[in-house]
């Protein structure tokens, strides 16, 4: 769709092929949407209107926004409500010209409040077939466990995970970073692994590059979700270059949550310029300001990327997606 008032550099963005890697299902809720479900669910929410819900979706650092995005799902309660949060997501998705989506889903969340597995697996699924057929698209789901509970309890959770094992293709670790190391996930991590799961972490976004370290040798993760710490370590940038691990970057998420709150300062392409496989990702695209070209677009304009930098970071989310199930 070209129109003359376009900006170059956002059309360009608009024309790139992409793969979005680092987006969390729970995390597309729109207020609109929130609002409308929690009225269907007879759920009571603390806002009067939508334009309170808006507001209230400002906040300064990760543990804020994760108050509110847990608060927010409380919404989700039947297998219609996942399909259609599912399906919203990958309408947009498709209109940023996204062809393959790595879907993050916190079964926990979904599971303390009494939610089945099956109407959260059986909503998303039917988007997914649908997207699949309407779009072209290729879509997965990776299932994060949330580090500020447990490892008992996240081996409890798998456990109830297997028997949909066939409906997602890897695991995450998600929710509050700081005083919650990898290493505190290592067996179900290993146990991950011989169920022949892809694995994936987030580390080294409020947390300290070590958090990274550990991710990749304790839990032994393909990709690390954000890592904008590893600039602070040459030696841990030289292992990621080597071992071409892909970082997935959220540069609205990192710009909301004070993570880098000018995003002149993002580590992007200084660490793409020293052999870094950075892609980019919107994260919590409804609490975020943005999704996936939106996130392009305002890496372009702060940091002034080259057409052929976008094309770059395009492509490295195309080579570190996992195959599609
Ligand atoms: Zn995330």
């Amino acid at each position: 769709m070209k129109t003359d008032n376009v900006h170059p550099t956002l059309q360009k963005i608009q024309e790139l092929p992409k793969a979005e890697l680092h987006m969390h299902l729970e995390g597309s809720l729109e207020p609109e949407m929130l609002f409308a479900l929690a009225k269907r669910n007879k759920i009571q929410l603390p806002y009067q209107t939508v334009s309170d819900i808006h507001k209230a979706y400002r906040f300064s650092h990760l543990q804020a926004f994760l108050d509110l995005y847990y608060q927010g799902m409380s919404v989700l309660l039947q297998e219609q409500d996942y399909y259609e949060l599912a399906q919203g997501y990958l309408k947009k998705a498709h209109q940023d010209h996204v062809q393959h989506v790595e879907l993050f889903l916190d079964p926990q969340a979904h599971l303390s409040r009494g939610v089945s597995l099956s109407s959260v697996f059986k909503g998303i699924d039917q988007a997914i077939q649908q997207a699949q057929q309407a779009y072209g698209m290729t879509v997965s789901i990776i299932v994060c466990f949330l580090r500020h509970l447990s490892q008992k309890e996240a081996l409890e959770a798998f456990e109830q995970l297997m028997p949909y094992r066939d409906q997602f293709i890897g695991i995450g670790l998600d929710s509050s970073e700081l005083g919650h190391p990898p290493r505190q996930f290592k067996e179900l991590f290993a146990l991950a692994r011989t169920e022949k799961l892809r694995l994936v972490a987030h580390a080294g976004e409020e947390g300290p590059a070590s958090y990274v370290w550990e991710a990749l040798d304790i839990l032994g993760v393909e990709r690390i979700d954000h890592g904008n710490a590893i600039h602070t370590d040459p030696v841990l940038i030289q292992r990621i270059v080597k071992d071409q691990i892909p970082l997935t970057m959220c540069p609205l998420s990192n710009k909301a949550l004070n993570v880098v709150p000018d995003l002149k300062n993002h580590p992007a392409r200084d660490l793409m310029n020293q052999g870094v496989k950075v892609t980019i990702n919107s994260d919590d695209p409804a609490y975020f300001g943005g999704y996936l070209n939106q996130n392009y677009w305002a890496l372009a304009k702060a940091l002034a990327l080259t057409h052929a930098e976008l094309e770059t970071l395009a492509r490295h989310s195309i080579e570190a997606r996992f195959d599609a199930r």
